[in-house]
């Protein structure tokens, strides 16, 4: 409707994600005009800014893409006559309500519809909720929440807080966030498989040997382990990141691109999916290492962590999922920081070729000589799949070379951020990349024992140097199952 109108409301305007990501993906859907004719951007937080002092401060970050420069300028300016500042207590019902009472003011009568956008630390998260819900709903129209990371800590707290959450709002008004399901790669994953003939039929125990979802950075926390260190890899990528990645990778065909219809697929898997185990897991933690006469600091060395700190910084995992499809296949995870590289790849693994004629011109490692589909991630976003292929000449030697979809030469328009996606959804009402509150529920109970058994037993991690391939335990944790992980991004 064009006469209604929309107020996104920042929660947390004045931290690091909303300058970071949230204005400047706001700013990104209003160059291409994806946001309504009626919308209105509100910071709230307790720092004293005046609007001038907001705009300031989100100009700041701003940018235009490559293809967008020319009138960048006026844009960022329009941009900014709709971006305004409140100041006020997370728990304070009148300072939402005087919040309320400016957002009617921009909203001049028209339909209302809100969208919250919760960029606080979680242990606000209730309280903000229940004041911006009860003091600044929309009146005539909707009244949405985007929630980020973390939705808890284990199956109780996660469970704990969904309950409070859904005091004061139904699900459907609940968004939570998970940036990876924005990402355009993983949103591609389904239209790899579901539209192309040469891929689905592949998708099984028969054909594929091992998955990996792999994900890397290649800096430690610098002085920002406060947050990190009461949660740790697992929670932090593991549980929430790679598990939807994983989830979408392997869930049955949807009966349609519904959210509901994908949603119901993805809680099925993750229920099918055995319970990770203590002896399938290997934790690791970065420790300080001087190369070319540079120290890079240990993660304890942080000042923001605990000298004696056990907390992983590094792990892998295999994990099962105990369904016909997926029978004995394994799904191998590893994250970590302060490695040798950085980004998040999904490698599949195929099988032998069963008596494959070429197997003796092929060179002496057959496993090396299977086929491999790569899904890059981030960053330098490509599709590859690496097959045998006749070196050209007179004799018959093979070698592996890649059929390759290299984004970057392929499509010359830049990658929209994850955060424009999700965004631009939540104001649409697009719940298909949100984790509804059975899939969160179902994605805890897989981790939950491990993470308690970790703690309960103050598991001393490997440690690993700094800018290293991290700790030689999870090569021999894949070995176990006959894997051997892909080398990120080395070959194109
Ligand atoms: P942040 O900068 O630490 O906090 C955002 C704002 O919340 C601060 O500017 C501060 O505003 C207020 N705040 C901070 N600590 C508070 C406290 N103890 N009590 C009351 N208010 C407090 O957080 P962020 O990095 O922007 O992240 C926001 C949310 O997104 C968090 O839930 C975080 O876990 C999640 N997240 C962040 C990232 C990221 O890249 N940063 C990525 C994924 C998820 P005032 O003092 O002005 O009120």
């Amino acid at each position: 409707e064009n006469e209604s109108s929309v107020s996104i409301t920042v929660v947390g305007a004045s931290g690091d994600l909303a300058k970071k990501k949230i204005f400047p993906a706001l700013f990104a859907l209003y160059y291409e005009g994806c946001l309504p004719k009626h919308f209105t951007v509100f910071g709230y937080a307790r720092s004293k800014m005046t609007d001038a002092e907001l705009r300031n401060m989100v100009s700041k970050t701003l940018t235009c893409r490559i293809d967008q420069r020319e009138n960048c300028g006026e844009k960022i300016d329009q941009f900014l006559k709709r971006c305004f500042y409140h100041s006020g207590q997370y728990d304070s019902q009148e300072h939402f309500a005087a919040l309320d009472k400016k957002l009617k003011e921009h909203e001049g009568g028209r339909e209302s519809n809100r969208l919250f956008y919760l960029s606080i630390p979680p242990n606000i998260f209730i309280d903000a909720v229940k004041c911006a819900s009860s003091s600044a709903s929309a009146a005539s129209g909707w009244t949405r929440v985007i929630v980020e990371k973390p939705f808890g800590r284990d199956s109780e707290s996660s469970a704990a807080l969904t309950k409070a959450l859904k005091q004061y709002l139904t699900e459907d008004q609940i968004f939570r966030i998970d940036h990876y399901l924005g990402k355009e790669l993983v949103e591609n994953l389904s239209v790899l498989r579901f539209s192309n003939l040469i891929f689905e039929p592949l998708w099984s125990r028969q054909y594929i040997r091992n998955v990996q979802l792999i994900f890397s950075e290649d800096f430690g926390t610098e002085g920002r382990g406060g947050y990190f260190d009461n949660y740790g890899i697992i929670r932090d990528i593991m549980q929430n990141h790679l598990l939807q990645i994983l989830a979408l990778f392997a869930m049955e065909t949807p009966v349609s691109l519904d959210a509901e219809d994908i949603r119901n697929e993805k809680v099925k898997v993750l229920r099918s999916m055995r319970t990770l185990r203590l002896e399938d897991v290997v934790i690791g933690q970065y420790k300080s290492h001087t190369r070319g006469g540079v120290t890079h600091p240990g993660y304890t060395d942080d000042k923001t962590v605990p000298k004696d700190s056990v907390t992983p910084t590094f792990a892998a995992a295999a994990l099962f999922i105990d369904n016909p499809r997926w029978d004995g296949v394994p799904f191998l995870m590893k994250a970590g920081k302060a490695l040798h590289s950085k980004g998040a790849e999904i490698r599949v693994q195929f099988r032998h070729v069963p008596g494959n004629l070429y197997n003796r011109n092929i060179g002496t490692d057959l496993d090396q000589a299977t086929n491999e589909l790569v899904i890059r991630v981030q960053p330098d976003e490509a599709i590859y799949l690496k097959i045998n292929n006749k070196v050209p000449g007179l004799g018959m030697r093979l070698d592996r070379s890649n059929l390759n979809l290299l984004y970057s030469t392929r499509y010359s328009k830049e990658i929209p951020d994850a955060y424009e996606r999700l965004l631009l959804d939540a104001i649409e009402g697009e719940r298909r990349l949100f984790i509804r509150s059975d899939e969160l529920d179902a994605a805890w109970s897989l981790f939950t024992p491990v993470l308690k058994e970790l703690e309960e037993k103050r598991t001393i991690p490997e440690y690993y140097p700094y800018g290293s391939r991290g700790p030689v335990g999870a090569h021999y944790l894949a070995a176990r199952y006959k894997v051997r992980w892909g080398d990120l991004g080395i070959e194109q």
